[in-house]
């Protein structure tokens, strides 16, 4: 299986070909054409599996081009700020012959600096789940019900992290009509109910 296989659009062909991406991995070829089809995926895999490409690519191929109107229709969530600016790194150099727009929430920056990005209209949010429940809060008239693709990574972290309770707020702050992907390492009780609280008939993909 090569990224060409796939049917990807060729703007995102030639973001992973600038990445210097060959050959999908083995986590991108089991998940790439299950999260291509709209299904929800819980995929077991560490850091250095290729995991995040597995479910950018998707998001991109969703997304294809910047809509002014149509809000954010990607969320992305993560444990901690530095993984959040990592993720956030690799999304645009894989989207980088593409029009899409990033907001990235995380605390540590000012909100003043964020609401600016929030006002212009980012097809895309990163952020981590403290720093979004206070967008949430704050700003009048955002809304997650726009939200057609979303990502929990390290979702292991964020329970450990204590992030429970603002991950089920965010999940009931969405559409039912999403697709939603989940990554972990391990998969406690308490993540696998979450797991079936958020996701509709996931494939699981262990590596
Ligand atoms: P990740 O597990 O997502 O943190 O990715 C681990 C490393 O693998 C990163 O340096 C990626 O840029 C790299 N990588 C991801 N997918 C591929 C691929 N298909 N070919 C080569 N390197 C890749």
């Amino acid at each position: 299986g090569s990224f060409e296989t796939l049917g990807l659009s060729p703007v995102i062909i030639r973001g992973i070909k600038r990445k210097g991406y060959q050959l999908p991995t083995p986590i991108q070829r089991r998940t790439l054409p299950l999260a291509l089809t709209g299904q929800d995926v819980v995929g077991m895999a560490r850091t250095g599996s290729g995991k995040t490409a597995a479910f950018v690519i998707p998001m991109l191929e969703r997304l294809r081009e910047h809509s002014p109107r149509a809000g954010a229709r990607a969320l992305i969530l993560a444990p901690t700020r530095e993984l959040t600016l990592q993720l956030h790194k690799v999304v645009k150099e894989l989207s980088r012959y593409t029009d899409l727009r990033t907001a990235v929430l995380v605390g540590g920056d000012s909100m003043e600096a964020q609401f600016a990005e929030l006002a212009a209209n980012p097809d895309i949010l990163l952020a981590t789940p403290g720093r979004l429940m206070h967008h949430l809060q704050e700003v009048e008239g955002m809304s997650l019900q726009t939200v057609q693709y979303c990502v929990f990574d390290e979702a292991d972290q964020l329970f450990e992290m204590g992030f429970a309770e603002q991950l089920r707020a965010v999940l009931s702050k969405m559409g039912d009509a999403r697709q939603t992907l989940l990554f972990s390492a391990t998969l406690p009780a308490a993540l696998a109910e979450f797991a079936r609280a958020g996701l509709k008939n996931p494939a699981f993909v262990r590596l």
